[in-house]
């Protein structure tokens, strides 16, 4: 059997990813999201094990040192990381992987996955990057100013990636995408 594609999806917060990736997983219901662990408390309407696993910081230090994590880093005070055994089990069954996560592990992948796909996310300026990380409505004041700060240093290392995607409309963005997978996973 063939294996699967491992795509990685980044991108400053609040750019859109999620919400591509939503769209994207109702039109090819084989593509799989992985689930990362994280420290972070739920956003209202998250749901455990589909969002994300929320463990406590010691657990996920445990989860660091039993290597259980693929790739993991620290983001605006909180731990996240992509648990290997499922990413690994469903490539060996032939299907494609997308992990959405920030600038760090993207980097940490391609050192130990070099043949993934990975597409950064780009906001039509940071003007509009800040409006929709407001217009959220999830995040508090400060994790808003830290997680626009990071968002721009994240943005200089788009040069990096295989692919750049413009989220200004967002089926716009929706059709590069599917054109762009459909492409690679020929
Ligand atoms: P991320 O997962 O990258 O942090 P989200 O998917 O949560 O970002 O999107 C942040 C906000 O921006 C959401 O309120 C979403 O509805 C909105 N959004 C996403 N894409 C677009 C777009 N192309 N145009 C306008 N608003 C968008
Ligand atoms: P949020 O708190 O908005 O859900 O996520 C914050 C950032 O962490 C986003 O950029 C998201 O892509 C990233 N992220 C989510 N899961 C992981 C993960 O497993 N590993 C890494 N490195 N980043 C992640």
């Amino acid at each position: 059997m063939q294996t699967g594609k491992l795509i990685v999806l980044t991108g400053p917060s609040g750019v859109g990813k999620g919400t591509l990736l939503r769209s994207l997983l109702q039109r090819y219901p084989r593509l799989v999201l992985s689930v990362s662990v994280t420290t972070r408390s739920p956003r209202p309407g998250e749901v455990e094990g589909r969002s994300y696993f929320f463990v406590d910081r010691n657990k996920f230090q445990r989860m660091i040192e039993t290597e259980e994590l693929l790739e993991w880093t620290e983001y605006t005070g909180n731990f996240y990381g992509t648990p290997s055994i499922p990413v690994i089990k469903n490539i060996k069954q032939g299907k494609s992987v997308i992990l959405e996560i920030e600038l760090q592990g993207a980097r940490q992948i391609q050192k130990t996955f070099p043949d993934a796909l990975r597409i950064f996310v780009l906001p039509p300026s940071k003007a509009e990057l800040e409006k929709r990380l407001r217009g959220r409505g999830q995040d508090s004041e400060e994790a808003i100013v830290k997680r626009l700060q990071r968002g721009t240093e994240e943005l200089e290392a788009a040069v990096e990636f295989d692919i750049q995607l413009m989220n200004d409309n967002l089926e716009d963005a929706l059709q590069n995408l599917d054109q762009i997978l459909f492409h690679f996973r020929e």
